[in-house]
């Protein structure tokens, strides 16, 4: 999508400058980076990128933008998938990756505060002595403003909750300057409008994020991991939705079908059966971690689940979660040239098997290289779609499939994007999604950012 641009004028580059010095970068390389994320879609750089270090600049590079209703981009890592970082229209990148300090950890109430620069692995590493650790893992290691503007999930969401579960309280700059602090740190509150969920997953478009008060969790005292490989897919996600059903506190089930699983096995090193699999992971006391396994491997069983392959010791777990990690990247890897069209949705999980098997004969029909791969107890799942991104056929074929895959996970009561969040890739099934509802998703950005300044043509058309 393009829209009109007009550039810069000199009086914002001077304020800005001079506000920020050399930390305000006109320079193409750096615009053209902060204008792409890991995805297929076309970058789009912003004129301008600046690189904020407190919640005083952000301020006033917002303050400065509004007064001459210029577009501000906010800036984590650009690990989306959807095209949200790309400035449709120019503007101001607000970059916060300075803005990286851990600013409390209140152990005894299991809560951090951290700037949004902060990311999620290092935030697991301040952690690391104090027997607390942060759960929500997207593949990337993102940061946690990111996170928190894309509501993203990640492989242990099933046990411990989306970003939408972990977040206490934010701090945000508005459009026009304000700064807001959306709750206390209190656990729970019943004090109003509930404007820190309306900001978790906002992507930029309602303010910048310069706070977070997130919940943290006890490392538990058994952990195993384990990994398993199915005859047919059909198997593998019965098996995950049985699981569930049986209300088995299961801390991470990842499904990953052959194709991924051949991808992985070469990307990094392993040699799992080329099958569904399923990567498992416990949390528990050392009895409650044997009950569940007894559990899952009978149900397992049940549906031709082999041999389980365990993970006991930490530096094994890290090796098999690494490589779930890079599943996007091993993807890449079968056909070089390629780029990631990552598309998610997600299901009740009782409609799981069936959505994933339609996309399964999908695929295949499509000739499209597509592994699957998803955090499945959740009832989300990924397509990685290889694309040539020059290539309009290709293109084509795939946003073909993935329209076919939300529209089957409408009809299922499903969500065109369980974690990736809408970007530009997404915008054009809100209104199947959401009908009455994406009218008043409008109202509230047009109340919120009347001259839509705040990362401008996404989620909302105004
Ligand atoms: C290999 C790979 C695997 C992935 N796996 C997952 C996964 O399992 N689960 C998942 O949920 N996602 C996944 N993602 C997507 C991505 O990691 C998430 O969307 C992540 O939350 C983006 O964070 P970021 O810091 O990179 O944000 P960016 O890409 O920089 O920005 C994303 C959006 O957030 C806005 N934003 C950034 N910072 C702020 C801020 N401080 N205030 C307000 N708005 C802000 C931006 O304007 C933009 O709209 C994966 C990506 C890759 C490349």
């Amino acid at each position: 999508m393009t829209a009109e641009r007009a550039p810069l004028g000199d009086d914002l580059i001077a304020e800005l400058s001079g506000l920020l010095g050399d930390r305000l970068s006109l320079s193409a390389a750096v615009r053209e980076q902060h204008g792409r994320d890991e995805s297929y879609h076309h970058p789009q750089p912003p004129d301008a990128v600046a690189f904020v270090e407190s919640t005083d600049e952000v301020v006033a590079v917002v303050k400065a933008c509004a007064a001459r209703r210029v577009p501000v981009i906010p800036f984590g890592t650009g690990t989306s998938l959807e095209g949200h970082v790309a400035a449709v229209r120019g503007g101001v990148c607000i970059d916060v990756t300075r803005m990286d300090k851990v600013l409390a950890v209140n152990a005894e109430d299991l809560d951090v505060v951290v700037q949004p620069g902060v990311t999620r692995k290092a935030l697991n590493e301040h952690l690391r002595d104090t027997g607390l650790f942060f759960p929500v893992d997207p593949g990337a290691n993102a940061s946690l403003g990111g996170m928190v503007a894309t509501r993203a999930s990640g492989t242990n969401a099933v046990r411990y909750g989306t970003m939408a579960d972990v977040v206490l309280s934010l701090e945000v700059v508005v459009a026009d300057g304000r700064v807001i602090r959306t709750a206390r740190r209190a656990r729970k509150s019943a004090a109003g409008y509930d404007l820190t969920h309306l900001f978790v997953g906002s992507e930029g478009t309602l303010g910048v994020v310069t706070e977070i008060t997130l919940k943290v969790f006890g490392i538990p005292e058994a952990i195993l991991a384990a990994v398993v490989s199915f005859p047919d897919l059909d198997g593998a996600v019965n098996a995950v939705i049985e699981t569930i059903q049986l209300g088995v506190p299961i801390a991470r089930i990842e499904l990953l079908d052959e194709v991924q699983m051949d991808a992985c096995n070469r990307y990094s090193g392993l040699d799992y059966p080329v099958q569904p699999t399923l990567f498992l992971e416990f949390h528990g006391s050392e009895a409650g971690v044997k009950e569940q396994v007894a559990t899952v491997e009978a149900l397992c069983e049940g549906h031709g689940g082999g041999h389980f392959q365990w993970s006991t010791r930490p530096e094994d777990r890290t090796k098999l979660w690494q490589a779930r990690h890079d599943a996007a990247y091993a993807a890449m890897g079968l056909q070089p040239g390629t780029k990631p069209m990552a598309t998610d949705v997600c299901v009740p999980i009782s409609r799981l098997a069936e959505c994933i098997l339609e996309t399964k004969k999908d695929i295949v029909a499509s000739g499209l290289i597509a592994p699957i791969v998803g955090h499945v107890g959740d009832g989300n799942f990924h397509l990685v779609l290889l694309v040539d991104p020059d290539d309009p056929d290709d293109i084509a074929r795939a946003h073909a499939l993935n329209d076919r895959m939300v529209m089957r996970a409408l009809a299922m009561e499903g969500t065109c994007t369980g974690e990736h969040g809408v970007g530009l890739g997404k915008m054009d099934f809100l209104t199947a999604e959401h009908g009455e509802a994406l009218g008043l998703m409008r109202a509230i950005k047009r109340a919120l950012d009347p001259d839509d300044i705040m990362n401008p043509g996404k989620i909302v058309r105004v």
